[in-house]
């Protein structure tokens, strides 16, 4: 087998299970390899490491499979990963129940660049890196075995594939598309998914447990939620008894989704719920000049710093939603606020909320410390997994 073989000392995070081997550790590839295709990575001294998918148009050149030298890379491996991570779910009580789930959730469940969500009986497959798009008929029969789901949608369309060398690819791969509209029941509340034109795979699963909570402290509150997409947040709130919930998102597809959901809810007072097609950042403005004021908000954008590169610019976005979201807070009312971009860490984005509520002369604290829902697992040797975290903060 091909060996890719590191510079000296470039072997000690592979030790620590880290699954990534960077362009600047790699000494050189003794033989041939195509993108995607299995390498033995060695030390510098010749010792095994680990068996890696080859990758050599990105700067993670090869991302680790194996740590196991008795362990082969082919079909069989894959089949054992995927029922591995679809048994995982099945046996987390919060998991077993829910017919939205993410079954693969890439490094962190020992597949780099596998994303694997189920909708019912639709699973949702995105491939990012060379070797999963190498590998794609083996997960996808490791998938469709598992979960006895016959249908399987690619939705390979995130911009990271270009950094892999890899087209984008989208459509069904195994079985069809169900005529009907798709839904799943999350928390009681049925949402549509769309899994051909939806954001990432159609619905962000990794806000489960926080839509649920923010049901449970919307009772009684006036509730705004910004960046609402096809409201989660907000459907959640009505459900918890909110008197009031205005949602704000700039992206009408989605709010054509979300205004549908009230009659696919019956149970939820419609009368109650407001959508506004606007810019959130305007929007908080207009607010303010308006003198409007909240009982709780949700603050949910976009990933606003893919990367450390991006920080400072998302740093003044993330201040500024939030400036205006403690100014716009009655007193005793709950901020919940998000930040999905793996380029700010947690600690900085408490810095960034603290910055925000001391500038908005607020008195705040921390009630709810939040982060993506446990089929959402990080890797204890892959951090960088860490990327949704959230606060809870209570003013006055
Ligand atoms: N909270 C949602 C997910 C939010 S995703 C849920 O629980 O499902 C981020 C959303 O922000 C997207 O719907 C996108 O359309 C919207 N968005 C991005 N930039 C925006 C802006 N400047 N103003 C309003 N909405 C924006």
């Amino acid at each position: 087998m091909t060996r890719l073989v590191l510079k000296p000392g470039k072997e000690r995070s592979l030790l620590r299970r880290h699954p990534w081997v960077f362009e600047g550790s790699v000494a050189g590839l003794e033989g041939r390899a195509r993108p995607g295709d299995t390498v033995e990575v060695v030390a510098d001294d010749g010792r095994f490491l680990a068996r890696a998918a080859w990758s050599p148009s990105s700067k993670i050149r090869a991302r680790v499979w194996t740590f196991d030298q008795n362990e082969s890379i082919d079909h069989a491996f894959f089949k054992r990963k995927v029922a591995a991570s679809v048994a995982r779910r099945q046996r987390h009580p919060m998991l077993s129940g829910q017919d939205g789930l993410r079954l693969i959730h890439g490094e962190s469940d020992g597949l780099p660049g596998v994303i694997a969500d189920r909708f019912g009986k639709v699973i949702v497959l995105q491939l990012t890196s060379a070797g999963a798009d190498k590998w794609r008929t083996a997960i996808v029969a490791g998938l469709t075995q598992a979960t006895g789901c016959e249908t399987v949608y690619e939705r390979s369309d995130s911009e990271v594939r270009g950094l892999e060398g890899l087209e984008p690819v989208s459509g069904c791969i195994a079985g069809e598309l169900p005529v009907e509209t798709l839904t799943i029941v999350e928390n009681g509340v049925r949402m549509v998914v769309d899994v051909v034109g939806g954001h990432k795979t159609g619905f962000y699963l990794d806000q489960r447990d926080n839509r649920l909570l923010t049901g449970q402290l919307a009772a009684g509150r006036t509730v705004l939620n910004c960046f609402c997409y096809t409201g989660g947040f907000s459907l959640q709130a009505l459900a918890g008894g909110a008197s009031s919930v205005l949602s704000v998102d700039s992206s009408a597809p989605a709010l054509e989704i979300a205004r549908t959901h009230l009659a696919l809810n019956p149970q939820l007072d419609a009368a109650r719920a407001e959508w506004l097609q606007a810019d959130v950042f305007e929007a908080l403005r207009q607010f303010k000049r308006d003198e409007r004021r909240f009982d709780l908000i949700v603050l949910d954008p976009p990933k606003f710093a893919p990367s450390a590169a991006h920080a400072d610019r998302a740093a003044r976005a993330y201040k500024d939603i939030n400036l205006f979201g403690f100014r716009l807070l009655n007193p005793g009312g709950i901020l919940m606020t998000y930040s999905c971009s793996g380029g700010i860490g947690q600690e900085l984005f408490q810095k960034i909320v603290a910055g925000a509520a001391s500038d908005a002369g607020v008195d705040a604290r921390i009630i709810h410390r939040l982060s993506a829902a446990p089929d959402h697992p990080i890797g204890l040797a892959v951090p960088e997994g860490e990327y949704l975290k959230g606060l809870a903060v209570e003013v006055g």
